[in-house]
């Protein structure tokens, strides 16, 4: 699919910036640059010259690396966060139970009130 771009006024006076002889056809959003239609590239509907497009691509690239790295940090502090909750958990009913079932008091006390 090509866009293109509505002709901008005194566009036609202006010259690509790589290519002097050349008219320019399209202004890179980014940067502000005339381009002809040679140096400009669709990008996201807009026509973006080359460097801007390598720039925006490859920051975007790394905020996908940075979000997956994130990503993995938090799921692996998770998995740590469950574990932990488990062993407490486990151990918080482990100190509670057996020490009224070792002790006897427990069955004491269900002796003593056998039908309250
Ligand atoms: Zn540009
Ligand atoms: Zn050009």
């Amino acid at each position: 699919m090509n866009v293109v771009p509505p002709p901008l006024p005194g566009l036609h006076t202006r010259r690509c910036v790589r290519h002097s002889a050349r008219e320019a056809a399209a202004r890179c959003p980014e940067c502000g640059g005339f381009f002809c239609r040679e140096c400009v590239v669709e990008h996201a509907g807009r026509l973006l010259c080359a460097p801007c497009l390598a720039r925006i691509s490859h920051g975007a690239d790394v905020r996908r690396i940075r979000w997956a790295r994130c990503r993995e940090a938090l799921t692996a502090v998770a998995g740590v966060a469950v574990l932990w909750l488990v062993f407490y958990v486990a151990g918080a009913l482990l100190l509670k139970i057996p020490s009224q079932v070792h002790d006897g008091s427990a069955w004491r006390r269900l002796s003593a009130h056998p039908h309250s």
